[in-house]
Parts: structure tokens; sequence; C-alpha cells
């Protein structure tokens, strides 16, 4: 579905580099986010639902909510459901919390005190640490997380906040590499002895799309 040509790529990625038979979570965080639960390469669940609305608290998008939220927004603020629905997809997430849907934007804001931009980056934190909580619960195990797209190969800062306090689930990573690890490569950033691993991968779409085009092309 919806990134589902990054993580594909992703999964097929980590595949090559950890063997078969792995429990892995790809979480592509951009202006849009997601993430997925692979299993040998293969997607078993996702974050995205029939619309890309659904998961984690996106740029504009609020993520999951309640869905009774619908109505009692249209009824309380007098619009119509596609209205609400524009909103949730338009006006929220990092937009509606902090002002702007640029992560560099918030982030530069937190730096600064803003309380608004605490709130969005506590509240976009948490939703993820609880989806990579609840894919290993739902896989039964996990081996490895991936962070990548604009967010995941960037900000430092958010992979450490994100990574704080999982060592229960195994992830821990070694904050020199984190901090200081090339750009633009595939890293590894697990603290010596992890027992998950954490990797960055520069998602590559147009790979994905020219190597389906190929096989279509050879049919
Ligand atoms: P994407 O949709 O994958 O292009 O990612 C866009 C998001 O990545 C925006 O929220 C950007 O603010 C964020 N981003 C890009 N570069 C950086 C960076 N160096 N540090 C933090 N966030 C970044």
């Amino acid at each position: 579905g919806f990134h589902g040509t990054s993580h594909r790529f992703i999964a097929g990625r980590s595949t090559e580099i950890l063997g078969a038979g792995k429990k892995v979570i790809v979480c592509h965080l951009g202006n849009g986010s997601s993430l997925s639960a692979c299993v040998n390469g293969k997607c078993v669940d996702t974050t995205m639902g029939i619309t890309p609305l659904d998961g984690l608290v996106m740029g504009t998008r609020c993520g999951t909510l309640d869905p009774a939220c619908v109505e009692f927004i249209a009824n309380t603020e007098n619009k119509t459901v596609t209205e609400v629905v524009n909103m949730m997809n338009k006006q929220s997430g990092l937009l509606g919390l902090a002002g702007s849907s640029d992560m560099r934007d918030v982030t530069a804001r937190f730096d600064a005190g803003d309380k608004d931009a605490t709130l969005a980056l506590d509240m976009w934190a948490y939703t993820l640490k609880k989806y990579i909580g609840s894919y290993a619960a739902a896989m039964g195990g996990l081996d490895a997380i991936v962070f990548t797209a604009g967010i995941g190969e960037n900000d430092k800062a958010l992979r450490r906040r994100v990574c704080a306090e999982m060592d229960y689930l195994g992830i821990a990573i070694n904050e020199d590499l984190n901090e200081n690890g090339p750009r633009g490569q595939e890293l590894d950033i697990s603290a010596e002895g992890a027992r998950v691993k954490t990797f960055v991968i520069p998602t590559d779409e147009e790979y994905m799309i020219a190597l389906d085009t190929k096989r279509l092309v050879e049919k």
C-alpha cells in the first residue's frame, strides 16, 4: 500500500543484510510516515489503512484516532464528514499541533523551548514507540528496526528519542554512531551486544520502480 515501494526495498535490503527468517520493523518516517512489520522480508502488518490517514502522527495527518471523533468533531464544529476528514488529512499532525508540517521547523522550535513543538515531538515519538512494541508482540519477537526516509535517515535526535528506554525489547543504540555516523549511507547504529539491531538505510524507491518495470517488460 502507501509507501509500499519504500517498505519493500528496505525489507529486501534487511533480508540481504541479516539473512532469511528475521523479524524486522521498517520505520518509513517522512512527511508521510508508516511502519511495517516484516517477517522473512514479507510485510505482515502496516500502519497504513485503506487511506494513508491511519497510524502514526505525520506532517499534516493525525494518524490513528477513535473513529467516533469524526462524528464528535462534525457535530461540535458544525462540519460535514468530508470537511472533518479533510482536516484530519491536511491540517493535523505536526502542522495542527505545532504550526508547521516540516520536522526541521518543529525541531528548531523545540530547541528554543516552544511548548507546542514539545507536545508535537512527544506525541510523534510516543506513537512510534507504541507501534514498535505492538508489532514486536504481533510478530512474537524482533530482530531489527530500520529507520528510513527524510526524518528517519536524517534526524538523529528523533532516532535517539524513539530508541530511548527500549532496552526491555532489546533495542539500544550507540549514541556516537547515531550522532556522528556518515549521512546518506547504510549505518548499523546498534549498541554493542544489543539483542535487536538498529539500522539507518536510505530508501531507494526509484530502484524498486526500475526493477518492477524491468520485470514487467521482460514478461
Ligand atoms: P520525506 O517526505 O521523506 O521527503 O521527508 C520530509 C521530512 O523529512 C520533513 O519533515 C523534513 O523536515 C524532514 N527532514 C529532512 N531532512 C532533515 C534533517 N536533516 N533533519 C531533520 N528532519 C529532516
